[in-house]
């Protein structure tokens, strides 16, 4: 019991106390950066190494909305005109504020309305939809309940039914098996409601976006509230994207 106790207190607290300040290791691949100088071909041998065609030409960006951070790229450019910090505030509100020139150390989402946060700033119930994806991103979804970053704290937690949240979170690329059961799942949520997408495959399909399995008709008739990117993305995007975007410290 006490040698228990004694390695207990050795190990410390094991809460990051906080999560919109806490750091990751530089193994992490976060935000990208771009230094055209470094170029010696104008970034033609990343454009090809690209599998998802996250990178945009003329001039050259990256859409972290398609990005797998597989760092394909980087290794098809050793002078390391791209490379990527440990950076993981990156959400957005908009589609197009996922697409960076490399120049920003940090994407951070818009404030919400003042609607949705005076309805959610408190509290924030949200039915995750899983529809098709890996699991890579369930997995993450999962880690934002452990010890460590214990999202409860916060007042924002999954909830076992659409009824009774008030967001969806959606993973995968949305099969054609799961889009009726998205449609379904979103319209069981009561207003006012918002739609969460969380890693790139949610957000343009990432690696499977020219499956002829996906049907994303869902996401052409509903506008999301908030991008997470990452493939999956780390939990301190979905919490610091979350905290920002609802204005809480
Ligand atoms: S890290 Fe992103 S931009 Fe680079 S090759 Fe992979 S998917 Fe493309
Ligand atoms: S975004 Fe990446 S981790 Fe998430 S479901 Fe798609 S392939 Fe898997």
């Amino acid at each position: 019991m006490y040698k228990g106790l004694k390695i207990r207190l050795a190990q410390g607290e094991p809460a990051i106390k906080d999560l919109q300040k806490a750091s990751l290791p530089e193994l992490f691949r976060g935000m990208p950066q771009i230094d055209g100088q470094k170029f010696t071909d104008g970034g033609k041998k990343c454009l090809e190494a690209c599998p998802t065609g996250a990178i945009l030409p003329d001039p050259l960006r990256i859409d972290l909305g398609k990005c797998t951070f597989c760092s394909l790229c980087t290794k098809a450019n050793p002078e390391g005109a791209i490379s990527f910090t440990s950076e993981y505030h990156m959400s957005s509100s908009t589609r197009e504020g996922l697409i960076t020139d490399g120049s920003v150390k940090m994407i951070r989402p818009e404030m919400a309305s003042e609607k949705i946060r005076k309805y959610f700033g408190r509290s924030l119930k949200l039915r995750q939809v899983s529809t098709g994806g890996c699991n890579g991103c369930e997995l993450e979804l999962n880690a934002l309940g452990n010890v460590n970053f214990d999202l409860g704290r916060y007042g924002i937690e999954f909830a076992a039914s659409p009824r009774h949240a008030d967001g969806i979170v959606v993973t995968g690329p949305v099969s054609k098996a799961m889009s009726k059961a998205l449609y379904e799942t979103y319209e069981a949520v009561p207003n006012p409601k918002i739609i969460i997408l969380f890693g790139v495959c949610a957000i343009s399909g990432g690696v499977f976006q020219d499956s002829e399995e996906i049907d994303r008709s869902f996401l052409k008739d509903f506008r999301a509230d908030l991008y997470i990117p990452g493939c999956p993305p780390h939990p301190l995007t979905f919490i610091s994207g979350i905290m920002d975007w609802l204005d809480r410290k």
